[in-house]
């Protein structure tokens, strides 16, 4: 059947300028790294977006490589878009990326223009889509110079093929000059995509800093340390959990459900209990609790995991009391 959004979609997600742009995003975003790729069920696939879209998660986020196999999450992405949600193109921000490893020989991988170009042609192509909202460079590239790799993603805005740009995982210092670059190209960098959750908190020391003084967005990625900061491996890793499933690409395997982990991971739920929350929406509301955090990408297997998700929105306040004990906990 003909799917019809929600029509009280606006009214379930808080929305939050990002950096220093015309744009704003939804709190959270949906992440299609996992659970897209020709591996997984498309019909779960468009229902987690369905689910989404419903509740005014407008940003999808992807990349070339996502699937598995790689490129497969963009194609089917591709399908539903084209099946359900074209008429709503005008209300989406459709990201991709590109910076790993994804087509054989020396224009397949890393930072070159050669590369990135030929790699957005191709994500336009298995998406159905004209242009992406927003284009990242996924992963610094320690030999390509950074004037380079910069310079593609402003012609990719001059072209029509992006409207805004990203850098993902790149460090502090790093990051400032590619701001002082695109900023200088006349493309300012609209958002920076780091790793970030109560269990890695790096940017912390730095980066966050850095994206105050630019005035770029930021959007963490992985704020559940894929599933980790949910209550799901409290009593040992549960069959077709990401952990317990051989998917590659990056994901967590058994040896990260470590018992060191579990024992934080039972502390942080009885706070979140008290808070009347659980982990998961704990860990979402704790990285929300901060106005420069333009909006939290998540990645879901069920829609129901997103609907469960998204109750984090109804509390995002810390007491300082609450905030010593996480970090007490997290040590
Ligand atoms: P999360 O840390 O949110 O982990 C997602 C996993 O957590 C799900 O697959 C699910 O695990 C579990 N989960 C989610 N919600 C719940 C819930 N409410 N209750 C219980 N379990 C839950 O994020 P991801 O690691 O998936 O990253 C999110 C997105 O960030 C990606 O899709 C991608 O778009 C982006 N990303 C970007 C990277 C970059 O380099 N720029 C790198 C990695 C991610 P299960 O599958 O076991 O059910």
């Amino acid at each position: 059947m003909q799917y019809k959004p929600n029509p009280e979609r606006y009214q379930k997600m808080e929305y939050r300028r990002c950096g220093n742009s015309g744009l704003k995003l939804p709190a959270i975003s949906l992440g299609l790294w996992h659970n897209f790729g020709d591996i997984d069920t498309l019909e779960n696939a468009r229902n987690i977006l369905r689910v989404a879209f419903d509740n005014g998660i407008t940003h999808f986020d992807l990349a070339n490589n996502y699937g598995p196999p790689p490129g497969s999450a963009e194609a089917n992405f591709g399908k539903i878009f084209k099946e359900d949600f074209i008429p709503y193109r005008d209300e989406l921000i459709i990201s991709t990326k590109a910076g790993w490893g994804m087509w054989d020989g020396p224009y397949g991988d890393w930072g070159s223009k050669k590369y990135l170009v030929a790699s957005l042609d191709q994500s336009l192509k298995r998406m159905g889509l004209e242009y992406v909202d927003i284009f990242y460079h996924h992963r610094p590239d320690p030999e390509t110079p950074l004037e380079e790799t910069m310079a593609a993603l402003d012609l990719m805005v001059r072209q029509g093929k992006a409207l805004y740009v990203g850098i993902s995982s790149y460090e502090p210092e790093e990051a400032a000059k590619a701001f002082d670059i695109l900023k200088q190209l006349g493309t300012p960098c609209l958002i920076h995509q780091p790793r970030y959750s109560m269990f890695d908190r790096w940017v912390e020391n730095g980066l966050l800093d850095v994206l105050k003084q630019f005035q770029v967005g930021c959007i963490p990625f992985s704020p559940l340390a894929q599933g980790l900061l949910t209550n799901k491996y409290l009593k040992g890793i549960p069959a077709g959990s990401r952990a317990s499933s051989q998917r590659g690409n990056g994901a967590i395997d058994e040896n990260q459900v470590s018992d060191e982990k579990i024992k934080k991971v039972i502390q942080l739920n009885t706070l979140a209990e008290e808070r009347g929350q659980n982990l998961a929406q704990m860990a979402l509301a704790w990285i929300l609790k901060d106005n420069q955090i333009s909006s939290v990408l998540v990645g879901v297997s069920k829609p129901e995991q997103l609907l469960d998700s998204i109750n984090c929105l109804q509390n995002y306040f810390f007491s300082e009391e609450e905030l010593n004990r996480i970090n007490l906990i997290l040590e």
